[in-house]
């Protein structure tokens, strides 16, 4: 399955950096998004970050510009998804809009077309029969930032065929991404499930005052060589972002170990989502 040119639908924080990736591989890449208000914010990010690439020595200026070359935008789904042979769909996180999104592309979209979802708490199996497409359908799972971290999450319904997680598992490839294959369809797949256990300890430490937040952080930093410690990274991550992620994962599994925290929550309630609102289990100045 040769794929030449990729739509990714939705420039929020993940699909206007996954597009990029997309063009600076080589792929002739359009974004779309509802929003041509978003769409001009993504340009001039993704403008602006190319250019610091290139001032600082990272990037040839050629490359960069043959990479924004490659990057078109539409605001019209039915446009630019007639020549697409992979779709990444980045779109808000929720099932409806996602779904219909499906429907739409399984009409529109040629139909060899790989249809993936970024999603990171809605399995494809939810939203492949949509698409009248299921074995063309899978979750690509990338993770933010998109143009710098290297893990993409392919994960597999109980019908996506062997050459379409090969064929995306080569793009991946291509992106200079190392993706790792996910046999089977579990919320939260692999990374999140790895970091939801953790945070889950060092919430229940914090908890129960076995130690204080700062000292879970230095263990974790020192003993386990971790870069961060679990909280400073769901500071980082945005503990909204967190909550709902255990939100999602909980309806899903109905498994008390993934209730969502009730330390998160009161935090979230309170407005303290971390980083970007200044305070979270720390306090931070902009
Ligand atoms: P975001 O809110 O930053 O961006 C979503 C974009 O989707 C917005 O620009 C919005 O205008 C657009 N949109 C809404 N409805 C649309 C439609 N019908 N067609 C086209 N575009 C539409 O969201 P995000 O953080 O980039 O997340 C997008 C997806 O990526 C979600 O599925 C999320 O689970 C997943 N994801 C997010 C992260 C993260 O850290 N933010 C990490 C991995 C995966």
């Amino acid at each position: 399955m040769m794929i030449e040119r990729i739509l990714v639908i939705g420039a929020g924080t993940m699909g206007r950096q996954i597009a990029m990736s997309c063009a600076l591989a080589g792929y002739a890449t359009i974004l779309q998004d509802v929003s041509a208000q978003v769409l001009r914010e993504a340009r001039a990010e993704l403008e602006g970050w190319a250019a610091s690439r290139v001032a600082k020595g990272k990037m040839a200026r050629e490359d960069a510009e043959l990479a924004l070359g490659r990057l078109s935008q539409s605001t019209d789904l039915e446009r630019s998804a007639g020549q697409a042979d992979l779709v990444i769909e980045a779109a808000v996180e929720q099932r409806e809009i996602k779904e219909r999104i499906f429907a739409q592309l399984g009409c529109v979209a040629p139909t060899h077309a790989i249809l993936a979802t970024n999603s990171s708490t809605l399995p494809s199996s939810a939203i492949a029969a949509a698409s009248g497409r299921p074995a063309l359908v899978c979750n690509m799972h990338f993770f933010n930032p998109a143009l710098v971290m290297k893990c993409v999450e392919i994960v597999r319904n109980g019908q996506t065929s062997d050459a379409t997680v090969q064929a995306v598992m080569g793009v991946a490839k291509r992106l200079g991404k190392e993706p790792v294959l996910v046999n089977k369809e579990i919320p939260g797949f692999i990374a999140n499930r790895i970091m939801g256990a953790i945070n889950r300890e060092a919430l229940e430490l914090a908890e129960a005052g076995v130690a204080s937040i700062d000292d879970i952080d230095t263990t974790a930093r020192t003993a386990l060589g971790h870069p961060m410690g679990p909280f400073e990274l769901m500071d980082l991550v945005g503990l909204d972002v967190i909550d709902f992620i255990a939100q999602m994962t909980y309806a899903q599994s109905g498994e008390e170990q993934d209730r969502p925290h009730q330390l998160i929550t009161e935090k979230v309630r309170s407005g303290k989502l971390g980083r970007k609102s200044g305070e979270g289990f720390y306090p931070y100045t902009h």
